[in-house]
């Protein structure tokens, strides 16, 4: 009979975070598959667990699939873990999970902290629908056009980002949202500097800007999806009309693009062809 893969959850910081049955798996399996066997190698002694490692991570996952699918029909179980929180949520395993549903080999979670989910239950931001985009392409023109297909996601969006990054990130989400968006940065979770800080965009970029939240250590943001009523294409027309009333029209551009996160550029062209329109109507 083939052994079960057990896909166990670790925790992001405070080790109280694993949870009994994760602990009592990461004894009785046979083996441990782990991202980094140093890393892990510390859990395990906090956890006085003895259970044999054997590596998998990005770059040998493909090969060393077959190793562990050979052991797995031999009867013994696995246990999967990441450096930290749930294997495959932007970790290693994909792989792995697939061949075993393959080879029809008994997949078991055992679930535990995530910080996606950390940060989405401390954010303050609606939860009913959220979509979780992971890390954003590291190089800048790649990650502005990945926030821009995001521009009219009304679902709270879940982002992981390097301690590198998240100025540049923040910055980018405030031009292509706008400065007035609420959001939330989940700093160093469960951690001893943990911070949480909910804001707007505009002024979360400040605080990293200020250093009021330091560039030091993991970070989780998560932004407030679009406001579908605001954005419809109804709504940022007639905004955009009963604006250009009373204001220049680049200034009218200008306010509705600050509130609904749109390119001021597009607005304004936008709002020549609605005048054109109405010139010709008239
Ligand atoms: N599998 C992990 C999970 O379930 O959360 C995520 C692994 S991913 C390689 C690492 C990223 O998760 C970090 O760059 C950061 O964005 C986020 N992260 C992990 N631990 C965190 C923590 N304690 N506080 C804030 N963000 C954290």
């Amino acid at each position: 009979m083939s052994g079960t893969l057990f896909v166990v959850a670790t925790p992001i910081g405070n080790l109280e975070d694993l949870t009994p049955r994760a602990r009592q798996t990461l004894a009785q399996a046979d083996l441990i598959a782990a991202e980094d066997t140093r890393h892990t190698g510390r859990l395990l002694s906090h956890f006085g667990i003895k259970t044999p490692q054997f590596a998998l991570h990005d770059h040998n996952e493909e090969h060393v699939v077959e190793v562990l699918l050979a052991d797995l029909v031999a009867g013994r179980s696995i246990a999967l873990v990441s450096d930290a929180g749930t294997p495959l949520i932007s970790d290693p395993g994909y792989r792995l999970v697939r061949a075993a549903h393959e080879h029809r080999i008994t997949v078991s979670p055992v679930p535990g902290v995530s910080a996606a989910t950390a940060a989405l239950s401390a954010a303050g931001l609606a939860t009913n629908r959220y979509c979780f985009e992971g890390f954003l392409p590291a190089k800048k023109n790649a990650r502005r056009a990945r926030i821009d297909e995001l521009r009219h996601e009304q679902r709270t969006i879940v982002l992981y980002e390097s301690v590198h990054r998240v100025a540049d990130c923040l910055a980018d989400l405030v031009s292509a949202f706008g400065a007035e968006r609420a959001a939330f940065v989940g700093r160093e979770l469960t951690k001893l500097h943990e911070q949480c800080v909910h804001s707007t965009l505009g002024s979360l970029a400040a605080m990293i800007e200020n250093g009021s939240i330091p560039t030091k250590g993991e970070f989780v943001i998560v932004v407030a999806g679009s406001d579908a009523r605001l954005t419809s294409s109804l709504d940022v027309d007639r905004l955009l009309v009963e604006l250009a009333g009373v204001l220049p029209g680049n200034e009218a551009a200008k306010l509705v693009a600050r509130a609904t996160g749109e390119k001021r550029n597009a607005l304004y062209k936008r709002l020549l062809e609605l005048r054109g329109d109405a010139a010709d109507e008239s």
